[in-house]
């Protein structure tokens, strides 16, 4: 199906991709805004992984069996799809995981505990999601490195001039969120690793709120590793990815062992087999993987770029109408090129967490809570924020809808 109208989204016929969007509750059709959580899967998404449970299922790199060939062919084409997505250099650079948790804790377990000692500084940003706040936090804690944020100052977005201060010659990796989950912010994340890569040292660029949004080029960015979550991008759950540069990969060892990864083994000690299978022990996510490769047909199909203009066209407007709304208030960059797909606010004398239910009530998806950043939201001086955030398959129309509910939660609590 075309998915496009000239230069803009043909957003009518992508839904229809999407049966789930068609959904009622109480006789109103879903208002799905919950998109930074997890994005909803199209059609072709879901038809390829369930062509693959058909067809062609068995598991990988065992087997010399034809279903097994075919399923090792599928699961590897998924990688080379993916590095050709981003710009990596080949499949030895994509290696699969379970989502970006799992890839910032692969990189800190296998790098950090064995590289970081009490001289050194992990540089992170005070709006660092949990998945690479806590675990930094706990690397340092077993290693004695000290852990140092970057300021975001009064307007969401990183104090540039403080993290020129921070970063030196004991930082031994800066790592970053490429988009806020929270306040929306696109970070530079090429000129922080720029200033990492000054002091020698790694960058590691978190984009579970990037690559589903925007083109993404991870040779452009020059980070050495970078991480992202298939459902996140309307691809299937259980699957993500860590990139990392193929000279780093090799010199890293595994921090989950395992068969499917090894070279050889003896009764004595072992080595490990080639990139990216070295990373990826036991029976990888293959019916995921089928899936993630189809979702980045499917995306690049639309177009990277009209899916960043649409989404930052809807998080302006967003931003806008919620603006203009006195006892709102909200946390981030105004719309523009300095924000992504999503707004977080607040609604005066209305909990997050009641303002949620009552969007709810209208069968509106949003999110209530500190979505994971709780120590920005410190900051901010908040315990909890109301979050809606959008994708290719959304509309003004549904914005309207969410800015209308205010009034009921007014209403029922002013
Ligand atoms: N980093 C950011 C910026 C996120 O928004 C999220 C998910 O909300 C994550 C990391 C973690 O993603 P996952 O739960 O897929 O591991």
């Amino acid at each position: 199906m075309s998915h496009q109208q000239a230069d803009a989204i043909d957003v009518g016929a992508i839904r229809e991709e999407f049966p789930i969007l068609q959904r009622e509750f109480d006789g109103q059709q879903v208002v799905y805004l919950d998109n930074a959580a997890t994005t909803q899967t199209p059609d072709p998404v879901v038809d390829a992984m369930s062509d693959y449970y058909r067809e062609s299922n068995a598991n990988v790199h065992r087997g010399i069996h034809h279903l097994s060939q075919e399923a090792s062919e599928a699961y590897e084409a998924a990688h080379d799809r993916v590095a050709e997505f981003i710009n990596a250099d080949g499949r030895e650079e994509v290696i699969f995981t379970k989502n970006t948790t799992e890839g910032e804790n692969l990189l800190a377990y296998s790098w950090g505990l064995a590289e970081l000692s009490p001289e050194d500084t992990v540089v992170l940003t005070e709006m660092e999601h949990h998945a690479s706040l806590v675990t930094w936090q706990q690397i340092a804690k077993r290693t004695g490195a000290s852990v140092e944020y970057i300021r975001v100052d009064e307007t969401g977005r990183l104090d540039m001039d403080h993290a020129a201060e921070l970063i030196d010659d004991d930082t031994a990796i800066v790592s970053a969120v490429h988009v806020s989950n929270t306040l929306g912010t696109v970070n530079p994340v090429s000129e922080l690793t720029d200033l990492a890569h000054e002091h020698d040292a790694l960058s590691f660029i978190d984009g579970a709120q990037a690559v589903p949004n925007r083109p993404v080029d991870v040779k452009e960015i020059d980070a050495d590793f970078y991480a992202f979550s298939g459902h996140k991008m309307a691809g299937p759950t259980g699957i993500g990815v860590l990139y990392g540069k193929r000279d780093l990969l090799e010199d890293l060892n595994p921090y989950l062992y395992g068969g499917g990864m090894i070279r050889k083994v003896t009764f004595e000690d072992s080595t490990w087999g080639e990139l990216p299978w070295k990373f990826e022990p036991g029976t990888p996510p293959i019916a995921e993987a089928v899936g993630l490769h189809a979702a980045v047909d499917w995306l690049e199909d639309i177009g990277m770029d009209r899916i960043e203009t649409h989404e930052e066209e809807l998080a302006a407007y967003a931003y806008d109408r919620l603006e203009a709304e006195e006892d709102v208030e909200i946390y981030g960059p105004e719309g523009g090129p300095d924000r992504g797909g999503l707004v977080s606010f607040n609604l005066e004398g209305v909990h997050a967490h009641d303002l949620t239910s009552i969007m709810n009530d209208h069968t509106i998806a949003v999110r209530a809570g500190d979505h994971c950043t709780q120590p920005l939201h410190d900051k901010l001086g908040v315990p909890a924020s109301t979050r809606a955030s959008f994708y290719v398959y959304n509309t003004r129309e549904e914005i309207d809808k969410l800015v209308a509910a205010l009034d009921d939660a007014r209403q029922l609590f002013a």
